[in-house]
């Protein structure tokens, strides 16, 4: 993603955020549906990041420097960054996962199901899902327990996080509960949303140390 020029990317920021595409030429406007799902890879930095020939030798700096091409507001719409780690010869030996692509879209599926009912209106799929849940409302919602609002709220604080990565992390801890089976969100299902903003420059084993995680 970040070798997409800046403006072409930020050029996203509306539609991701409205539904909607807006063109606009003189003395028109034209409204085109745009809802998606944005699904985008980097590398960890520049080099390639990762072991051997490609490795970084540059520091954190150099992913800061790579990431910083994409704007913060960008990067504040993003509601899931997962880091994946290089696939060794080991894991190639491995035998698949339990749990495979079937069993996951079963799941998925059951949790779209929850959120399609609680938007009410039958065959009125306009806000199916979570993330279409105004903020107000996702706070109902959420139904979170005492720990949960406990965690969010100083992580809010020690995060800096904007009322935008608030409500989104609220709408991601909702649909983690919703993949779990539960009724309420708890502590949990919070400090596992949490773990998915975006943070400069920190490998996954600094932001475990953090205490955010699970
Ligand atoms: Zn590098």
């Amino acid at each position: 993603m970040p070798e997409f020029h800046a403006q072409v990317l930020d050029s996203l920021r509306q539609p991701m955020e409205g539904g909607e595409a807006v063109i606009s030429r003189a003395n028109r406007h034209v409204r085109y549906p745009s809802r998606f799902q944005l699904v985008a890879a980097a590398n960890p930095c520049k080099c390639g990041g990762g072991p051997g020939a490609f490795a970084c030798r540059k520091g954190p700096q150099c992913q800061a420097n790579y990431f910083s091409r994409i704007s913060g507001p960008f990067l504040d719409r993003i509601d899931l960054f997962v880091d994946v780690a290089a696939v060794t010869a080991t894991d190639l030996s491995l035998p698949p996962p339990t749990e495979g692509t079937a069993e996951a879209a079963a799941r998925v599926f059951k949790a779209r199901e929850k959120q399609a009912k609680r938007f009410g209106e039958p065959g009125d799929n306009r806000r199916a899902v979570n993330a279409d849940a105004p903020g107000a409302e996702i706070e109902a919602l959420c139904a979170l327990d005492g720990g949960a609002r406990a965690l969010v709220v100083k992580a809010a604080e020690q995060l800096s996080l904007s009322a935008r990565a608030y409500h989104r992390v609220l709408k991601v801890a909702r649909t983690i509960a919703d993949l779990d089976g539960a009724a309420s969100v708890a502590r949990v299902h919070t400090a596992e949303a949490l773990t998915y903003r975006y943070r400069p420059a920190m490998p996954a084993s600094a932001r475990a140390s953090q205490g955010l995680t699970a």
